[in-house]
């Protein structure tokens, strides 16, 4: 057989502990068999950004801009532990914030379903996508504990000197105080990067928030939302047969624990936080959860949600036998490898991609997997497979089917 051609090179970052060894292995038996991979390659392992000064996870992202479409491996994000572990000279931030920082923009996180797993709420079919505003709001607040009796206002200082003043509350005792921002353009992005997913997924998209109550911060997200929609993308959504609705947050909740799934349920920051664990959870684990950064401009950084599985990795240097699912990472590369096909119109890309899913999805269903899986299945008949055999029996579903 022939190995597919591609035409333009994804960029592919590379990254740490079980992940990478993962990553290798994914390569070897799924990929490199069947496609010639074309790759820019940069090495996010915590070494080599020590060694560049992070310097190569800023020419990643900058890699990105420039070819539209990335597939990215766990990274650490270090920490005081990692400084010692590694030996840095910083520490330095986290890879996913600073490329996130580049790009400008949104988290779009979804399950993979698969028979055999089943969500525990009962009505779920498909898959439920949350996208996640990942700018601003509590993550950027500054907090102040209130020592006792006082006035406690919000203030602006335009430019010229002009001042707006809020009160917040005159304080009999003590107590806390908390302010936050956001920004008319992130949010605008946000919303372009949620409509531009909706129409690329052909799924409806709801948006919540809690402007009932936050009549000017909350409110503000509602309309910019609903300006945008209704200048640019009504007549595209029609045409698409989806539907884009806002909602109160209260209400969204009820209804996504009633509905079907199949839909983009997009968040401010702190509540894609919350709901997106909340719905990895709910859908089985985080082993088999799925995130793409979609930036208003059309690129796309395709990854798996979860870390680099540190604890396995111990466990495979120790040199004992780890059973480490793939599956989100296999379908990092499927995301890119597709959405390259589909930008460089590349059908035997696109087929491929979608056949690499399958094999993965018929092998767990035919009952093989690893640890993880196999103790929250409802499935019979079960072989737990090690780290590298799942991926084999992957490639044999994969061979068998081409
Ligand atoms: P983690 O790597 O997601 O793993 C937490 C636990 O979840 C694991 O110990 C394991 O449970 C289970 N798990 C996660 N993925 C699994 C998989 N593919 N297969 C089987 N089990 C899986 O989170 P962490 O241990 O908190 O973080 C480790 C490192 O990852 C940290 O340095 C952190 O900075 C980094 N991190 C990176 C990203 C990213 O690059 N996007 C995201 C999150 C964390 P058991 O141990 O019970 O088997
Ligand atoms: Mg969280």
């Amino acid at each position: 057989m022939d190995k597919i051609k591609m035409t333009t090179p994804l960029v592919e970052m590379d990254g740490d502990e079980m992940t990478r060894i993962l990553w290798k292995i994914i390569k070897e038996e799924l990929l490199n068999p069947f496609i010639d991979l074309k790759t820019e390659y940069y090495d996010l392992g915590l070494e080599y950004r020590n060694e560049t000064n992070d310097q190569v996870t800023t020419d990643s992202a900058l890699a990105t801009k420039k070819y539209g479409v990335a597939v990215k491996c766990a990274t650490i994000t270090p920490n005081a532990a990692r400084m010692t572990e590694y030996d840095l000279k910083e520490m330095w931030k986290s890879p996913n914030g600073t490329i996130r920082a580049i790009l400008d923009g949104t988290v779009f996180r979804a399950p993979i379903v698969v028979k055999g797993i089943d969500p525990t709420v009962r009505t779920w079919k498909k898959p439920i996508t949350i996208a996640r505003h990942a700018y601003g709001d509590v993550y950027k607040g500054s907090e102040m504990k209130i020592p006792g009796k006082g006035k406690a206002e919000i203030v602006f200082t335009g430019e010229d000197g002009t001042e707006l003043r809020e009160l917040i509350h005159e304080f009999d005792g003590e107590g806390i105080v908390q302010g936050m921002h956001n920004l008319n353009n992130s949010i605008s992005s946000f919303a372009r990067s949620c409509f531009n997913y909706a129409l690329d997924t052909k799924q409806d998209l709801w948006f919540s928030t809690k402007d009932t109550i936050s009549k000017k911060y909350d409110h503000t997200f509602k309309d910019i939302f609903q300006d945008i929609y209704d200048a640019e993308y009504d007549e595209k959504f029609k045409e698409a047969g989806i539907e884009y609705f806002y909602t109160l947050i209260d209400d969204a909740v009820a209804r996504v624990i009633r509905s079907e799934g199949g839909y983009i349920w997009a968040c401010k920051n702190y509540d894609g936080d919350v709901m997106s664990d909340m719905i990895a959870t709910a859908f089985g684990s985080l082993a088999m959860m799925t995130s793409v950064l979609v930036s208003p401009d059309g690129n796309y950084e395709y990854e798996a949600a979860h870390g680099t599985v540190q604890r396995h990795y111990y466990k495979h240097l120790a040199g004992e036998e780890t059973s480490t699912n793939s599956v989100a990472t296999i379908f990092a590369w499927t995301g890119a490898l597709r959405k390259r096909g589909e930008l460089d119109q590349i059908d035997e890309l696109m087929t491929f991609a979608d056949k690499l899913e399958k094999a993965t999805i018929d092998t767990i269903e035919s009952g093989k997997m690893t640890k993880d899986l196999a103790l929250i299945t409802t499935l019979p008949d079960v072989t737990v497979l090690n780290s590298e055999n799942f991926i084999k029996e992957v490639r044999k579903t994969l061979e068998a089917m081409l």
